[in-house]
């Protein structure tokens, strides 16, 4: 049951931090509702008001410029049918329609999901791959930082009481670069993600890897990318590629930091991080050379 609260919505950023400032603990910021409602219905959150940040201006803005800026309050269905998004980061698009169901799609935002801090969040996993970095404002101006610091752990950000998530800023890959997004689950929520992107360089058999970034979300406390398994991708030779897919997927695999719970063991998790890094490797690699591959596996979305 939903105790009785005040509901406010503010139309500036301004008005809606000075809220928040003035109520401190009693307050929380309520966009989409898809977690927050939940979680008061269920008890374990009793803020006695809400601020809701639904109308304030440039919030729900999708821009371009060098990076693509995306509005705190900006919809997973709305990412998912944006024309700039589909032209500047297909994949963030892609994955969009891969989140939750239609009905969570439809009102729940991707400020509300980076800044609730999911460990099973596709979109912070995927953000990482794209250099993201977040803005936040409060009474004290404006201040980014990237999706690695603002993201600390467990339903845990560096998000001060009196400030909210602005906007999402991404870095889109350069042309030519082959990504992949690959999510594996049987419950609601997914179990593993792994995000992949490979920018090849050269020309012929000099065609080498000039840069990698491999992320993996849901088996450790949070989102991170897997630098090891970078590192042994960065100048592989592109024909060489199906060769290295063992050694980088352990590489992955023993990056992450795994624990017990009703996904599954630490040891099947980090099994699954090595299985499913071995495929998005493999999907990435292909479409960084022209070719869409055809890839299908039992209870997963390739993306
Ligand atoms: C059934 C179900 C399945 C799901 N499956 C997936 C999935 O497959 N992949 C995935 O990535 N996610 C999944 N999610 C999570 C979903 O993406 C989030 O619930 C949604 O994006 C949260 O957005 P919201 O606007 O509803 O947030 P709210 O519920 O309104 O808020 C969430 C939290 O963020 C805070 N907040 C909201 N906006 C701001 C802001 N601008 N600044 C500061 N703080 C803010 C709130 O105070 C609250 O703590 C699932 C959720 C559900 C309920």
């Amino acid at each position: 049951m939903l105790r009785p609260f005040t509901l406010h919505r503010p139309e500036t950023a301004e008005d809606a931090c000075a809220l928040l400032a003035t109520l401190g603990e009693d307050a929380a910021p309520y966009a989409g509702g898809t977690e927050l409602l939940l979680l008061m219905k269920l008890g374990l959150l009793r803020p006695p008001h809400l601020v809701d940040v639904k109308r304030i201006a440039g919030f729900g803005d999708i821009a371009d410029g060098p990076s693509l800026t995306i509005g705190a309050t900006v919809t997973h269905r709305t990412l998912e049918r944006s024309p700039l998004v589909r032209a500047r980061c297909p994949l963030v698009a892609s994955v969009a329609r891969h989140v939750a169901n239609v009905r969570v799609r439809n009102v729940g935002t991707v400020g509300g999901n980076l800044a609730f801090a999911d460990p099973h969040s596709d979109l912070a996993t995927l953000f990482l791959t794209l250099d993201a970095t977040v803005e936040l404002v409060s009474p004290r101006g404006r201040r980014e930082l990237s999706l690695a610091e603002f993201v600390r752990g467990p339903w845990e950000t560096a998000r001060r009481p009196d400030e909210l998530l602005a906007a999402v800023r991404l870095s889109p890959w350069p042309a030519g670069t082959g990504a992949a997004y690959v999510k594996f689950g049987v419950h609601e929520r997914p179990t593993l993600g792994i995000a992949v992107a490979l920018r090849l360089d050269g020309a012929g058999e000099r065609t080498r890897v000039a840069d990698a970034r491999v992320a993996i979300g849901c088996v450790s406390p949070r989102p991170m990318r897997a630098e090891s398994a970078e590192t042994r991708l960065n100048g592989v030779a592109a024909a060489e590629l199906g060769d290295v897919t063992g050694v980088v997927a352990d590489a992955a695999a023993e990056s992450v930091d795994p624990a017990d719970d009703l996904h599954g063991s630490a040891e099947y998790k980090r099994e699954m991080v090595a299985v499913f890094a071995r495929r998005a490797l493999r999907v990435a690699a292909a479409r960084a050379r022209g070719v869409e591959p055809a890839a299908r596996f039992p209870h997963a979305v390739v993306a």
